[in-house]
């Protein structure tokens, strides 16, 4: 999951990484490197920890110095030590190499390479990668292997060459000594950009590396690579073969990446959702026809309407905002829906019949095991379709159409807005597939007035973040947290564990308010706060008993409830109230309290809230 930046123009490269690097950390932050040419030699730098401390190593950057590459990594192979840390040279240190991926194949490729007396340094499946292009590249232009075709160097063909035998994902930025102008990039099941500006070039894992120096770009695709040269580029397939890419413009800007009056990302994120729903609702709610407009699957809504099974699937959060578009689909369309772990689909032999559609859910559109999940799906003929945030990503590409969430870049490692815009988008797909069946026009013109009402909703809920912060320094403490829901409300309340789990490293479990006492009930002591999402709804009643059987057990109770529910107060050991909402609408509000909860909590508590240990965003790696 790591982040990969590489540079190659006419200023000094240092500088521009380490601001490519610090923009990619939130996709891994145990080490850092960089590495650069100079006087015919490859110099790496490299150092255990955050960009910061890579920076505290780097020698003052030299002017020369126009062409190099930079990682920033979060370990699948190796513990995060310098040595393991990237770039990994060859052991001729001709050629150095970032990666972002799994060479899966690296044990086999190892000992192959320890067998030519190759030695290796680290225990990083990078390393074996580099090692292979190096031997290649050795072998030498004698070598009777070397065929090379038109427009084709040493250096290419052995980059070439090594990724024929490498099995496994990769974003590669590489360079090589006797090639002090050039720069080479190639991808398989990795995000890898090109950004093209005045006279530079720089690679990178994402766009928002990218953005402040050009917003022109191209998206490699698998088996790609791409050779930069200081006045041209041309993109190939790993077989040699031109391919022609189309220029895309990056779609966002620079003020939407940084932090601005905010401390942290997420929190930027969360008071963000007002506007990012906003934007994503933004004509596609027609109040005068009473219907859903998403051009993005308008060709594909005849196969949807008539379908008789949906699959959603998404990892982490997504799958949560997943099981909150169950509840719709099944609710306003009455299509039966499942949701699956993205994870668990793609090995469990699903059952995919014709007129199967599978909906992956994703906010960068990378996340490996979903993407490994749309092409099971695409495989076995379902129609494939993505709710993506990231324009242009690998899962945009891959499923036959989609829908955009138009959230803006979500750097916060928790993801906040992508959720709700998430549930927003499975909510207009449930309101216009209804719409399409049995749901009558006033209902849809309701559903429809309801939904665009969310922002100013979530606004007024975040008027309360102070008094959230109170509630969490109260419990600051407690090491254990039980969140519990139900119906529509039941996925948030899994999402509010989670989100307090990924960034506060508080234990927390998530529950349908009903399941505790099957169990979870006999944790309840006053050291375990229970937080229950008990919003006016059918279930109301009901869940009030469960939180009756709480309090008998002395449990604490913090409670997200309806504004104005007076009733509620006697229960309530600390109270979060959300404007009225339909229950169906309910997740797009209860999740913001909940989101404030694990963010001030893990303030509190002193931690990095956008860099939270052992996690990255973007799950590239399986
Ligand atoms: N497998 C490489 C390593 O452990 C890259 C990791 C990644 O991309 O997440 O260094």
């Amino acid at each position: 999951m790591c982040g990969i930046v590489a540079y190659l123009g006419e200023k000094p490269a240092q500088p521009i990484l380490i601001e490519g690097l610090k923009r990619l950390e939130y996709r891994g932050y145990d080490s850092a490197g960089v590495a650069f040419l100079e006087g015919g030699k490859i110099r790496v730098q490299k150092t255990s920890g955050r960009i910061s401390a890579l920076e505290a190593i780097l020698e003052k950057p030299k002017p020369e110095n126009c062409l190099g590459i930079g990682h920033t990594r979060w370990a699948t192979h190796g513990e995060p030590n310098t040595v393991n840390a990237h770039p990994h040279l060859d052991h001729a240190g001709k050629i150095a190499l970032v990666h972002n991926g799994i060479i899966e194949n690296y044990s086999t490729l190892k000992k192959w390479l320890t067998e030519k007396g190759v030695e290796f340094l680290s225990d990083t499946d990078t390393e074996v990668a580099v090692n292979l292009i190096g031997y290649f590249y050795g072998k030498g232009d004698g070598d009777e292997e070397i065929k090379r075709g038109n427009n084709q160097n040493k250096f290419e063909w052995a980059v070439q060459r090594a990724l024929h035998e490498i099995h496994g994902t990769y974003g590669f930025a590489i360079i090589c000594n006797d090639y002090p102008g050039m720069l080479i990039g190639a991808k398989k099941g990795s995000p890898l950009i090109l950004g093209i500006g005045k006279n530079e070039y720089i690679i990178a894992s994402d766009a928002s590396a990218i953005v402040e120096h050009t917003t022109q770009a191209i998206y490699l695709s698998d088996n790609e690579m791409v050779t930069i040269t200081a006045d041209n580029f041309h993109s190939k397939t790993i077989n040699n073969v031109e391919v022609t890419k189309d220029l895309k413009e990056i779609e966002f800007s620079l003020e939407q990446i940084e932090l601005g009056e905010f401390k942290f990302h997420m929190l930027k994120e969360i008071f963000e959702q007002p506007k990012s729903l906003r934007t994503c609702m933004g004509g596609r709610l027609d109040k005068q026809s009473k219907r859903v407009i998403l051009g993005g699957i308008s060709s594909h809504l005849r196969e949807l309407t008539r379908t008789k099974h949906i699959i959603l699937s998404g990892c982490g959060t997504a799958f949560h905002a997943g099981l909150v578009g169950e509840f719709l689909l099944e609710h306003l369309a009455r299509i039966p829906t499942e949701v699956e772990y993205a994870s668990e689909f793609r090995y469990r032999n699903p059952i995919i019949e014709d007129g199967t559609v599978v909906i992956s859910i994703s906010q960068s559109g990378e996340t490996a095991d979903t993407l490994a999940a749309v092409e099971q799906a695409k495989e076995r003929g379902a129609l494939s379709l993505g709710i993506v945030n990231v324009v242009g990503s690998t899962i945009a590409r891959t499923t036959d159409a989609g829908i955009y969430l138009h959230a803006g870049p979500e750097i916060g490692v928790a993801s906040t807005k992508a959720f709700t815009g998430q549930v927003a988008v499975l909510s207009m797909l449930a309101i216009e597939l209804g719409r399409r069946k049995h749901l009558s026009e006033t209902n849809a013109g309701n559903l429809i007035e309801e939904l665009s009402a969310i922002p100013d909703k979530i606004a007024k809920i975040l008027e309360q973040s102070d008094h959230i912060k109170e509630i969490a320094a109260k419990n600051i403490e407690k090491n254990n947290w039980l969140f519990l829901g139900r119906g529509f409300n039941y996925p948030v309340a899994l999402e509010g564990a989670l989100k307090l789990k990924e960034i506060s490293y508080i234990h927390a479990e998530g529950l349908p308010a009903a399941e505790m006492k099957h169990g979870p009930i006999a944790l309840i002591a006053d050291q375990m706060p229970a937080v229950f999402i008990a919003t006016a709804g059918p279930q109301y009643e009901k869940i009030i008993g469960n939180i009756e059987e709480v309090r008998a057990r002395g449990g604490k109770t913090i409670i997200v409830a309806t504004e104005g529910d007076d009733n509620i107060i006697p229960y309530a050991d600390h109270l979060i109230t959300i404007p009225d909402c339909p229950e169906l609408f309910q997740p797009l509000l209860t999740v913001v309290p909940l989101q404030l909860l694990a963010y001030h909590a893990a303030v509190l508590r002193g931690l990095d809230v956008d860099k939270p240990r052992n996690l990255a965003k973007s799950v590239t790696v399986e």
